[in-house]
């Protein structure tokens, strides 16, 4: 996935494409390698010029498009997809920076220019110069950090640092050539990067930006995760393309599981780049604590996670990966130098966990068609449920359709992607949690899928009001990944069927009313095919349920003994042999309706920080900024996904990865509360709360419902098209 989400985005990152790679050609970028690094103009800005791409952002009555920085992001992530050398980066990012706050007269003056095709560059810090005033001036000596671009560029934008704080202002005309700007050696070879040398330069008023050092660090940060985001799209597909044809062994190198599961990872990687910085651009239309909270993630996830994947693709390549000529190295070199140039990583880390300490990322969800009279219908029944009783109010609610509104009528309300949003809204305004029927969710869309009428009518409605409660006969001792290896032998009986066998790590069993329960018809066709599909009464004669007790010390799962329990054939879904397939429908319907990702507060490091009292040590912040980036990006593909949906496509690449993503995410946060409290963390229920209890619970999110070795078999194969 690109960032573009839209289909004017998609058009619009298309075009890009298309223009870089007919006027960006690496070899031509190589070539011209030392021209780039003095700061030379190339004949690929003159085209981009022509298409004022540079500009896209800046406002109409300069001569720009007055586009959103969405629409810049899809620029320049295109862009840097297919590397496009010289100084887009740097002349949007100070263009930017000169629309948003220069005064008047100043940005009358440098717009204009800047969309005819002037070039321009800024700072990301104030470091290394010192501003005094004099008067109304400012005069500022020293010399600057490297500045991305700075070589090739006409117009300056400079920090400062003063008694209190830093000054930015701008270098035009002819007093750009009073400053020295000393090209440095760039570790990206297709774009400059200087040093700026002023002594005692007078800077007036009319110069200075009214911005601070914040804003600007915030601005670059949304930017490079926009090329960052390019970066990592590019190595991790050139990766998996090489994968797929290059043999060892006799085999593509993709069919090897520690490739194939490589390729996976990478792919999720490079998705959560793409989202974050997706998330970055959207929240410069909000707030300013929005937008800062959102680039600060990006600036943790984007350019250092590019970084990663890129070496880990030149290792995907092996030796000629390593090699001058492949362009692997190009791309890496990109990363690494739009890592360097934002800064600190840890000081990311630890602005972003202060950030989120007191701010929660609010997506800014506008629905353009919702249907009519919809939102009061629901909030009228949902005002009227807010005082029930739970029992009660989960009755009325499905009695109204709410329930399960995706679910077709009379069980829900047919309710299209928009419709779901609405009522999940709802249910926050009024402080009430959309009922969930538990494993009855992976239950109900089977049987409403392939069950008979009589089977909806005696299931669906009742489990809905909370009459039935499910649980899945599916794993066995023998047959957990390889589900479809179980033996639990169904047989022919009068008006039915005999079922024998052993099941395990059944949760719920000790309560449920029903279960779903996959069993043998015909042990001798292929494995997949002799398979068939009951619901069984648990209880049945015959139905042994024994308890396991699970290593958090609670009671969830169980082992299941059926012995020759009879299911009457009004109780087998679809016909025999077809268990395998409806199975693949309970499977993937672990819960699809669209407030998956909404309406659901996913745990965040900063939840944990006031157990830890103050201050907080600074490794802790910075550990806390990580977690969070990674929270942020996930929570960042799950809306992407869901304004996919609204907008009426299939849930795609990004509902596989979602759950591999989770999975690291939690595991790697738990991991990290433990090792905050120090020695609270070995008691249970002290100071440290559930930190132990935390990390003893995580292995269901990463064994249940498919180990994750399974799920990158699953993204490898089904998405990626690796070999089997
Ligand atoms: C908390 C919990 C609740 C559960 N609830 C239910 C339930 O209600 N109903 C139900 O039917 N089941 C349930 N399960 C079972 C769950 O679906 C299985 O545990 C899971 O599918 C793994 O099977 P297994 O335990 O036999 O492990 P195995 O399949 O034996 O796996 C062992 C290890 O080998 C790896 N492995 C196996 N095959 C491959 C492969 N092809 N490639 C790479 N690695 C592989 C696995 O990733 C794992 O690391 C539950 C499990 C847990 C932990």
């Amino acid at each position: 996935m690109t960032i573009a989400l839209t289909s004017d985005q998609q058009d619009l990152a298309e075009a890009v494409a298309g223009f870089t790679a007919r006027h960006a050609a690496l070899a031509a970028t190589r070539g011209a390698a030392d021209k780039i690094a003095a700061g030379q103009p190339q004949p690929s800005w003159q085209a981009l010029v022509g298409q004022r791409l540079q500009a896209i952002h800046l406002p109409e009555w300069a001569g720009g498009d007055g586009a959103d920085l969405t629409e810049l992001a899809v620029v320049l992530e295109q862009a840097a997809f297919g590397l496009f050398p010289g100084p887009l980066l740097p002349t949007a990012f100070a263009g930017q920076l000169i629309a948003e706050h220069a005064p008047e007269p100043l940005g009358r003056r440098l717009l204009p220019e800047l969309v005819s095709g002037a070039t321009a560059a800024s700072a990301v810090t104030a470091a290394g110069l010192r501003a005094v005033k004099s008067g109304s001036q400012w005069r500022v000596t020293g010399e600057s950090a490297p500045v991305l671009g700075a070589a090739s560029a006409r117009i300056l934008v400079l920090g400062a640092e003063t008694e209190a704080g830093t000054v930015w202002f701008v270098i035009d005309g002819g007093q750009r050539d009073d400053v020295e700007v000393v090209p440095a050696e760039h570790v990206d070879l297709t774009r400059d990067v200087a040093r700026v040398r002023l002594d005692d330069l007078p800077v007036s008023a009319g110069q200075v930006l009214a911005v601070d050092l914040d804003r600007v660090r915030d601005l670059a940060a949304a930017l490079f995760a926009a090329e960052a985001a390019g970066v990592a799209r590019w190595c991790q597909g050139s990766g998996l393309a090489y994968a797929k044809v290059r043999e060892q062994f006799g085999t593509a190198i993709g069919s090897f599981q520690a490739v194939k599961h490589k390729c996976a990872r990478l792919f999720a990687r490079s998705e959560l780049i793409t989202a974050a910085a997706w998330d970055a651009a959207v929240a410069h239309g909000q707030d300013r604590e929005q937008f800062a909270l959102a680039a600060a993630a990006a600036a943790v996830v984007t350019a250092p996670g590019a970084v990663d994947l890129a070496l880990e693709t030149v290792t995907l390549f092996g030796g000629i990966g390593y090699t001058w000529e492949h362009d692997v190295h190009l791309y890496w070199r990109r990363a690494m130098s739009l890592q360097s140039l934002l800064g600190p990583r840890g000081a990311w880390q630890r602005r972003l966990a202060g950030l989120s300490a007191v701010i929660d990322r609010q997506h800014d969800l506008r629905l353009a068609d919702e249907p009519a009279g919809l939102r009061p219908w629901a909030a009228e029944i949902l005002a009227e449920a807010a005082p029930m009783a739970p029992d009660k109010r989960r009755r009325f609610l499905a009695e109204h359709g709410l329930a399960a509104p995706h679910y077709p009528r009379p069980y829900g309300i047919a309710a299209s992607p928009v419709a779901q949003v609405v009522i999940t809204q709802e249910f926050e305004r009024a402080g009430l949690a959309q009922p969930s029927t538990m494993i009855g969710e992976w239950a109900l869309p089977t049987i409403l899928a392939h069950g008979t009428g009589e089977q909806r009518e005696a299931f669906v409605g009742p489990t809905l009001r909370g009459d039935i409660v499910w649980c899945q006969l599916f794993s066995e001792p023998g047959a957990g990944s390889d589900l479809a290896s179980l033996r639990t032998r169904a047989t022919r009986a009068n008006g039915g069927w005999r079922l024998t066998g052993q099941k395990v790590w059944t949760s719920s069993a000790q309560e449920a009313d029903w279960a779903i329960c996959l069993a043998r018809t015909d042990p001798g066709a292929p494995k997949h095919k002799g398979i068939s599909y009951f619901l069984v009464d648990m209880r049945s004669p015959g139905v042994e349920v024994r308890p396991l007790r699970e290593a958090n010390g609670g009671y969830l799962f169980n082992e299941v003994f059926l012995t020759d329990v009879f299911v009457p054939d009004s109780r087998l879904v679809g016909n025999p042999g077809e268990g395998w397939r409806l199975a693949r429908t309970t499977l993937g319907n672990e819960r699809v309706n669209i407030a998956t990702g909404m309406g659901r507060r996913h745990e965040m490091p900063s939840d944990y920080l006031a157990a830890l009292g103050e201050p907080v040590p600074a490794d802790v912040l910075a550990e806390c900024g990580v977690l969070t980036a990674d929270a942020l990006a996930f929570a960042a593909m799950s809306q992407r996904l869901l304004l996919r949906q609204i907008a009426g496509s299939q849930p795609g690449a990004e509902a596989s990865v979602l759950k591999v993503v989770h999975a690291w995410n939690v595991t790697s946060l738990r991991r990290a509360v433990l090792g905050w409290h120090g020695p609270e963390a070995a008691t249970l229920g002290g100071p440290a709360g559930d930190a132990a209890q935390g990390y003893l619970s995580l292995p269901p999110m990463l064994i249940g419902g498919g180990t994750l070795e399974i799920q990158l078999n699953v993204i490898g194969e089904r998405v990626l098209g690796l070999p089997r």
